[in-house]
């Protein structure tokens, strides 16, 4: 049988196998949790997985869910915990320099308050409260969604410490989800510093989040943050790793960094390599433009090729025949 196989049937099994495996990869198990795993059980995180470096591999960025916290200035640490008062490290975070300290607030507002809420350090030019939206709603405040850092019409919210109080506090937000990346990980995945991706989290409840923003650092380690209304819609448990979807412009694309997300060419349509279609071959078909992709007959397109077509929101024509892969029931 083998043996009759002719060359392209052959290429088409080894480049099948390739895309399994290269699904299947995923960094080594969690060595440290995310901010809140040592807070009270009820708040015990899904999952807080942490990056390892991973060179050369183009899937799995490890997901860590970020539970609510806190961010202090040096000036509300010695109103709220005494003016010697100093932030010991418990335990460092994925991304280099962050730690957990070893102090705790109450946040309260209209509604409710919460306790024992994580205090990360170092400590930072501005107090920032970074809330989920279940969290606010206990709490009966309305913060809007931000990146970390972007306290414009940020929440009043009160925070108690052992030592005093921050009344209405501007600092609440919840945190947009984002995609840390270093500038070789952005290079290798074709994506620039606030681009807004498209990312699955493969799970028993699998999720693709829209609008993830890339932040790229060379002091960052690859990591997907989501808040904990994220993680549990996802259901994420440890080890679970998050994969782009139609990444964006190649690398070397001259368009200003913070542009908006590229939309398709108008009117091209991009003919597709007969044979077999990979979730490779349809990032890069999709990168190239063109508002078609056309599929010469007798093709496969793998499942995981029709949702980058799909996300990138391209029609794809099979043989010519024009085809809608919504409207034909693909997904
Ligand atoms: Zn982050």
């Amino acid at each position: 049988m083998m043996d009759q196989m002719d060359q392209s049937e052959r290429e088409k099994i080894r480049r099948i196998v390739e895309e399994v495996l290269s699904r299947l990869e995923c960094p080594a198990p969690p060595a440290q949790a995310g901010p809140e795993a040592g807070s009270k059980p009820e708040a015990a995180p899904p999952a807080c997985p942490v990056s390892t470096p991973r060179e050369g591999r183009g899937e799995g960025i490890p997901v860590e869910a970020s539970a609510r916290h806190v961010h202090l200035t040096r000036e509300a640490l010695a109103l709220l915990f005494g003016p010697e008062a100093s932030l010991g490290q418990r335990r460092p975070l994925s991304q280099p320099g962050e730690f957990l300290s070893d102090k705790k607030v109450t946040l309260a507002g209209p509604k409710g308050h919460i306790d024992h809420v994580a205090v990360l350090g170092p400590l930072r030019g501005a107090v920032q409260v970074e809330l989920s939206l279940t969290d606010a709603k206990a709490l009966g405040i309305d913060p809007p969604l931000r990146l970390s850092g972007d306290l414009r019409g940020a929440a009043s919210v009160d925070i108690h410490g052992p030592r005093g109080s921050l009344k209405n506090q501007a600092a609440g937000i919840i945190a947009k989800r984002h995609l840390h990346l270093r500038p070789s990980d952005a290079a290798r995945y074709h994506v620039r510093d606030r681009e807004d991706l498209r990312v699955r989290v493969q799970t028993a409840r699998p999720v693709i989040f829209d609008e993830v923003t890339v932040r790229v650092s060379e002091h960052f380690m690859p990591a997907l943050h989501l808040d904990f209304d994220e993680a549990n819609a996802c259901m994420l448990q440890p080890g679970i790793c998050a994969e782009i979807l139609g990444s964006g412009c190649p690398s070397g694309d001259s368009t200003p960094s913070g542009a908006a997300p590229r939309s398709p060419e108008p009117g091209g349509g991009r003919r597709a390599p007969r044979g077999l279609i990979t979730e490779k071959d349809a990032q890069r078909l999709v990168r190239e433009g063109g508002e078609t992709i056309d599929v010469p007959p007798g093709t496969i397109v793998t499942p995981a090729a029709k949702d980058v077509f799909l996300h990138a929101r391209r029609q794809v024509k099979f043989g010519g025949d024009p085809e809608s892969m919504l409207a034909a029931g693909e997904r």
